[in-house]
């Protein structure tokens, strides 16, 4: 890959940078050397300490002018004239002697007495030490500083100072002719729409004539949104791979500085460069870090990020979209996003890159799989089948958990195994061998998980069980109960729902039955915060419930990041909702525990199995139902 860097850059980069600490030391050690030279004399300022019998001879000679006793330090304190200069002398007190003194004192004329006389420097050296020299000092630091500062923003190291302007350099990296990327559109699967539609800008950008001809403008702004790892990054490298033209790609964070201005300067340096080197793309990752809604409350405005907001605005309107400045964005929080970079002649194309379906998975996961070494038959439509939501990066990430399984197990290459096993160290974390659990427990989690497979397997339209397991995860769970559905659901009926809320409720139903209702155990918290999550969802979002039929309760705030919600109605339909929840999840688990205690014999048989085993396949446990169902009719 060919990076052609900004030239300015280039002749700071040779130069080492010192790093922050070493001006602070040299500041210090200047300081240091300056105390122990100067400030000794400067803080006694010529106060000299004498001898109590130099003293006398000083009074008897006529030298003093003036004395004062200083209480604080019970000493004299006096100015004597030595050689026609004025100096102040400090002596101790001889014990006893004060009546004497004073007598030799007054008979002297021209000694004066006073309250005090300054032990300290003259006031000019002392205002000089306390205020103008550390002042000085200050200055000093902040200039080495701000220099420092300079260097490191890229500004020029001509003449030292820098200069301002050249603190607003975009630093957007630029990969220039050919394939610099090394993406192609090939190396993205499973974003067919997504690719279709880039495909036309990087077309446009080949034969901007034909484009011309009929009068066609191309949009100068393209938005890539949707979820996190679905591959927008990756499709706008494919596009630089493709376009055969600059690339220029910044990340949004970038334009975030610390002075108020920068980020307006570097969105202005970054669209004088791609004009220069029009036809180009320039594209802007996480754009919500400068594009979010501004502010319209008044007091809390950042004006840094506004202030880049409207010059990338302004910028926007100003290019010439026939010269061949495409603009590509991604975020995953399109919501977020201010209105004005989504109306017509700005960001007014929108490609979705979502989740992958099933299809998509396959393709992505073969995509992946080129990497690493294969051996034997993979059947990748059942990888794919199990891993129902899974991004185009989680699923990269399986293929290579899976590379690391192999090797861990001494293969040189990977096998079916080892995919699968990584599909639920990606989905339920790795297991954790180690972990010590007790007999008692390890029976426990055997009903609990036994409970889910009977309730699911035994209601008509819940996904068939594959996998039974007791063995714990890093994740924190004990067990789990894996379903997969055969082909790809893309709806879920009502019936489902409540299968599936009642599948949850297996787990405790199992242990009530086995052991009580006072021995129930903590083992089923994230089945009920599933099992609520769906009944809430189905009365609120779904508007499958009698009561409130088709009206939206809850909106969903952002759809890409965990699909956080909020409530839109009023509190007592709220307390409605939540009795509604209680009722539907508590039919469930009644309904649960009525299939429980009707396979009692299954779910000992099958429990005790799983105990022995630690993991079933979804074949043993159907094997087992279906035999006994046989040998009792
Ligand atoms: P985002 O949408 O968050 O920008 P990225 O483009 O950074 O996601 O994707 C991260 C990684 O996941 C990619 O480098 C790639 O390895 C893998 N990946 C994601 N989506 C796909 C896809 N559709 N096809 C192939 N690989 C993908
Ligand atoms: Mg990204
Ligand atoms: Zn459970």
């Amino acid at each position: 890959m060919q990076e052609v860097k900004e030239p300015n850059n280039g002749n700071n980069s040779n130069r080492p940078k010192k790093p922050l600490i070493y001006y602070y030391v040299i500041a210090m050690l200047i300081l240091l050397v300056l105390n122990a030279v100067l400030f000794p004399t400067l803080n006694r300022g010529g106060v000299t300490e004498v001898g109590y019998n130099q003293f006398l001879d000083m009074i008897d000679s006529g030298a003093v002018k003036q004395v004062a006793y200083d209480e604080i330090n019970s000493q004299y304190a006096f100015i004597a004239e030595i050689d026609g200069r004025p100096g102040v002398f400090v002596t101790g007190v001889w014990p006893n002697d004060g009546e004497r003194l004073l007598e030799q004192l007054r008979s002297n004329p021209d000694i004066t007495f006073s309250a005090s006389i300054p032990t300290q420097a003259n006031p000019i050296m002392e205002f000089l030490t306390n205020w103008v020299l550390p002042i000085i000092f200050f200055v000093i630091i902040g200039n080495l500083l701000s220099r420092y500062m300079m260097k490191r923003m890229g500004a020029s190291g001509m003449g030292g100072l820098g200069n301002a302007m050249q603190f607003g350099k975009s630093g957007a990296k630029v990969y220039v002719e050919d394939a610099q990327t090394g993406v192609r559109f090939s190396d993205v699967a499973g974003q067919e729409e997504a690719k279709e539609s880039l495909k036309e800008v990087v077309h446009f950008l080949h034969e901007p004539e034909k484009y011309a001809q009929i009068g066609a403008k191309l949009p100068k702004g393209v938005l890539l949104v949707g979820p996190p790892g679905t591959g927008k990054t990756l499709l706008a490298k494919a596009v630089a791979g493709e376009a055969g033209v600059p690339f220029f790609s910044i990340s949004g964070s970038e334009f975030v500085e610390m002075f108020v201005g920068m980020g307006a300067a570097k969105v202005r340096d970054l669209f004088k460069q791609a004009n220069e080197k029009a036809p180009c793309i320039v594209f802007i990752d996480e754009i919500d870090a400068i594009g979010k809604k501004r502010d319209t409350s008044g007091f809390s405005s950042n004006d840094e990020r506004e202030q880049t907001l409207n010059q990338l605005l302004a910028e926007m309107d100003g290019f010439d979209g026939r010269k061949g400045v495409v603009l590509l964005a991604a975020t995953n929080r399109p919501e977020s996003l201010d209105p004005a970079l989504l109306r017509p002649g700005r960001f007014d194309r929108r490609v979705p890159v979502e989740l992958p379906d099933l299809q998509g998975r396959k393709a992505i996961l073969l995509v992946h799989a080129k990497d690493v070494k294969l051996e034997g038959n993979i059947d990748w439509d059942i990888i794919a089948r199990a891993t129902a939501g899974a991004s185009g990066a989680e699923l990269a990430n399986i293929i290579n958990e899976a590379a690391l399984t192999a090797v861990r197990r001494g293969r040189n290459a990977v096998k079916q195994k080892d995919l699968e096993d990584s599909v639920e160290t990606v989905i339920a974390g790795a297991e954790r061998k180690s972990a010590v659990v007790s007999e008692s427990d390890k029976r426990i989690v055997s009903y609990h998980e036994i409970g889910h497979a009977l309730v699911a397997a035994k209601q008509s339209n819940s996904a068939p069980v594959t996998k039974i397991t007791i063995v714990p995860r890093t994740s924190g769970a004990l067990g789990y109960t894996m379903q997969v559905d055969e082909g790809e659901k893309l709806l879920m009926s009502k019936a489902e729902i409540l299968n599936k809320i009642a599948t949850l409720t297996g787990g405790r139903a199992a242990e009530e039955f086995i052991l009580g209702k006072e021995n129930i155990t903590t083992g089923a918290s994230n089945d009920i915060e599933q099992a609520t999550k769906l009944a809430r969802a189905l009365i609120t979002r779904y508007g499958m419930s009698e009561d409130f039929d088709m009206v939206a309760l809850e909106t969903v705030s952002n759809q890409y990041l965990g699909g956080d919600t909020s409530l839109a109605c009023s509190a007592e339909t709220a307390a409605k909702i939540d009795d509604k929840v209680f009722a539907l999840v508590k039919a469930a688990h009644k309904k649960a525990y009525q299939i429980i205690s009707e396979n009692e014999g299954k779910l000992h048989e099958l429990a005790s199995y799983l105990l022995e085993k630690e993991t079933i396949t979804g074949e043993e446990f159907m094997n087992i139902l279906n035999k006994d169902e046989k040998t009792i009719s």
